[in-house]
């Protein structure tokens, strides 16, 4: 498709910074920051997004600019003064490499976690946020004066170490959002009570930052545009703050959505594309500066016509899954766009685990400084048998590194299991996946066998120098007796399958509250989920599973557990209940299993070894147990960047 760019790559001038095109790298924590053996990972990934087709601007994590408000170990501070070094070789790296990078000031107020910065949290009022176990102390005014020291500082030294501009962090409930707040905010001195008492904070604040950057130097608001909490600012004040924020000398306003506490989803992928532009566009009514929307907006052509009405788009996830992404947008590469599926899986998710962000879909992400893209020195024949995401990511990664690569699928198409999982009405985005292999596949060269599982013989003719064996996972199929009336999820969610209204399903992880999904979609079901033990979704990601569950049982969705499935008949299930020990019939029109996967590694490629052939298992053909996609596409090119990593024992 040839995209005739209507505003994407028109510059826009912010003060003296001039950005080539009209797309923010929004802020991400990226959950390396600060730690001195990972300053190169984190400098290798701005600097892998810098460069000519690189966004506008891009904005870091958020930078902490008091010790109380730090996010913790993993976070840079500017009172730190070994930090304000790591940020000097930052800016300096990204400049060099053509790009633009903004600092976000960051103060977690309630939400900083005292085990992890050493002192109590502090907040306009001792009011604990209900994710959270502390309650913060209240500040004095004393307090707060030096608070708005710490931010002028902090925009000072941003300056000084070479940042292009600063962007406040003024939304997702943290310090600055929580004075705005009148759920967060009872305090009776100047800084609280009426509208006009509750903004002083986030104006004194910008105040203090312009005074301290001087007139020239470019100032982002990132505003709340809805809290998406009770009894918190309503729209009208939003709209009238935003007046206010223009009228305080920001040069941008940047629009977030929700609170890290709030119990809608802001940016999963049960959140339509561009859900929530509506905010931004009535911000965009009532003031003059530029207008910035974000959230859910992962595709460069819808983009393109948001910015009909804005001047500026924020993609901050989708820039994690393809650096590339507006090189390729440039290039009129659409379809080699490696697209951000929401599913959270590999950033937020990690970033709330404490651990290193990278994404599900690009597992190469923070990884930059070691898995760099060289041609190998020698060229391999490298066969993959099975073309799900394990396979796809291991022959796309071989080829980009200059190895000649055959793939071998046994169904007519490939993506295995992902060709379920995009039958859920919420998981779409999936499609992109599987379209980003094929045209990549294609454009890198991999010949792609489909119908065809290969026998040893078969792999021995090409003399490989590495199989890959990605098979996958069956479903399981549980010894249970009568297992034979029950049907397995794939033949419901291909549709060979058709289900009556009351609806038994077998297994409560992840494919199972999809399935219920599906069903939902689809019409009037009375769902009853079961599992022997545990809770219903465990193994989702904390931060899409409460959203998931939510859902399910806004429509009904019913849940048992501690049972003993006893039999399964053409009219229901009987089981037992771990409880009263009691038998039970449940009555159903159907019985669907989603009762887990094992794994699918056929035996006769045991002889590969046998022949002296490198053999790397991958996926859920290694391990079924707790497979994700996550982990069967890192496995994938884990193996062609890292080809050591390879066991000596499956050689
Ligand atoms: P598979 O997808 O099983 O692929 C194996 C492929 O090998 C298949 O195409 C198969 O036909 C082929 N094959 C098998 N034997 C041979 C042979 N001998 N020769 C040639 N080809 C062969 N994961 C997530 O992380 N997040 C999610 O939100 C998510 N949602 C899901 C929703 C649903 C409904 C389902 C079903 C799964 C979901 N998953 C999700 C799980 C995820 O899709 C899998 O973990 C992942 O796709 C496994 O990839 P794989 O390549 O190891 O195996
Ligand atoms: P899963 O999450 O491990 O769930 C398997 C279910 O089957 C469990 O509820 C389990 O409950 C049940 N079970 C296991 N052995 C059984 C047996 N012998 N008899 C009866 N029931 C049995 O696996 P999944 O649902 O198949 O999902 C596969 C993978 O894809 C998982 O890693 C999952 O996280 C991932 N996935 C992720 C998402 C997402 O949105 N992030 C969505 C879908 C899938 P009991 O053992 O208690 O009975
Ligand atoms: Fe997007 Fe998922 Fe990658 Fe996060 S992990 S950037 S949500 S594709």
């Amino acid at each position: 498709m040839y995209m005739k760019w209507k505003s994407l790559f028109e510059p826009i001038k912010i003060r003296e910074l001039t950005l080539p095109n009209r797309v923010m790298m929004g802020s991400m924590h990226l959950g390396i920051e600060g730690v001195p053996e990972k300053e190169e990972a984190m400098i290798s990934f701005y600097t892998e997004r810098a460069g000519e087709y690189g966004p506008g601007l891009m904005v870091t994590g958020g930078i902490s600019v008091s010790p109380e408000g730090d996010g913790g170990h993993h976070f840079l501070g500017f009172y730190r003064e070994k930090d304000l070094t790591t940020m000097k070789r930052l800016t300096t790296r990204v400049h060099q490499a053509g790009g633009r990078i903004a600092a976000q000031l960051f103060h977690a107020g309630r939400y900083a976690y005292s085990e992890l910065t050493g002192i109590p949290a502090v907040a306009p009022s001792p009011i604990r946020s209900p994710i959270h176990r502390e309650t913060p102390t209240e500040l004095t005014e004393l307090d707060i004066l030096n608070l708005l020291e710490s931010y002028a500082e902090a925009g000072r030294k941003a300056k000084e170490v070479g940042f292009d501009a600063v962007e406040i962090m003024g939304s997702e409930g943290y310090l600055i959002n929580q004075f705005m707040s009148p759920a967060t905010n009872k305090r009776t001195d100047y800084w609280g009570g009426s509208f006009e008492k509750r903004t002083r904070f986030p104006l004194a604040v910008l105040n203090a930052v312009r005074k301290a950057v001087g007139d020239d130097y470019p100032i982002i608001y990132r505003l709340s545009g809805m809290d998406l909490v009770p009894n918190s600012t309503t729209h009208e004040e939003t709209l009238a703050f935003a007046k206010l924020v223009e009228e305080n000398d920001a040069d941008v306003l940047n629009i977030g959505i929700g609170w890290h506490e709030s119990t809608t989803p802001t940016i999963s992928m049960m959140v339509p594309r561009a859900g929530f532009i509506q905010i931004a566009l009535d911000i965009k009514e009532k003031v003059s500066i530029p207008v910035i929307g974000s959230n859910r907006i992962n595709d460069p052509v819808l983009a393109d016509d948001l910015l009909q009405q804005l001047d500026m788009v924020s993609m901050a996830r989708p820039f994690l899954a393809d650096p590339n992404l507006l090189h390729k947008s440039q290039a009129q590469s659409l379809d080699q766009i490696n697209t951000c599926i929401a599913c959270n899986q590999a950033c937020l998710d990690h970033a709330f685990e404490g651990k290193a962000v990278s994404c599900l879909v690009n597992p190469r992400a923070g990884r930059e400084y070691k898995w760099v893209y060289k041609k190998a020195s020698e060229r391999k024949k490298v066969l993959v048998v099975g073309g799900g995401v394990a396979g796809l990511e291991s022959a796309r990664a071989h080829a980009e590194l200059g190895h000649s690569v055959v793939l071998y699928e046994a169904s007519d198409s490939i993506g295995g299991q992902f060709n379920l999982a995009r039958q859920i009405p919420i998981k779409k985005e999936f499609d992109e996946t599987v379209r980003y292999y094929t045209t990549e596949l294609k454009r890198l060269g991999v010949s792609i066998s489909l119908n065809h599982k290969p026998s040893t013989e078969d792999l021995l003719n090409h003399s490989p120098d590495l199989v890959v064996i990605a098979t996958g996972v069956v479903p399981r199929k549980p010894i249970i007796p009568g297992v034979e009336f029950a049907i397995p999820y794939p033949d419901v969610l291909s549709g060979r399958a058709t289900v009556g209204k009351k609806v038994i399903i077998i297994g409560a992880g992840g494919i199972g509250c999809d399935l219920s999904h599906y069903l939902i979609e689809r019409g009037d079901h009375e769902i009853l989920m079961l599992r022997r033990n545990g809770r219903m979704g465990e193994g989702l990601g904390k931060t899409t599973k409460w959203a998931m569950l939510q859902d399910l049982k806004k429509h009904g969705v019913k849940f048992r557990t501690n049972l003993h499935y006893e039999e399964i008949t053409e009219e229901g299930l009987v089981i037992t209940d771990g409880e009263t020990n009691n038998k039970e019939f449940l009555k159903a029109d159907a019985v669907i299993l989603a009762a887990g996967q094992e794994s699918n590694l056929p035996q006769e490629y045991d002889r590969l070894t046998e022949k002296g052939i490198q053999v790397a298992v991958i996926g859920g053909a290694r391990l079924a147990g707790e497979l994700d996609a996550k982990r069967a596409i890192y496995e994938g090119a884990k193996i062609a960047f890292e080809p050591q990593s390879i066991p000596t024992t499956q050689r």
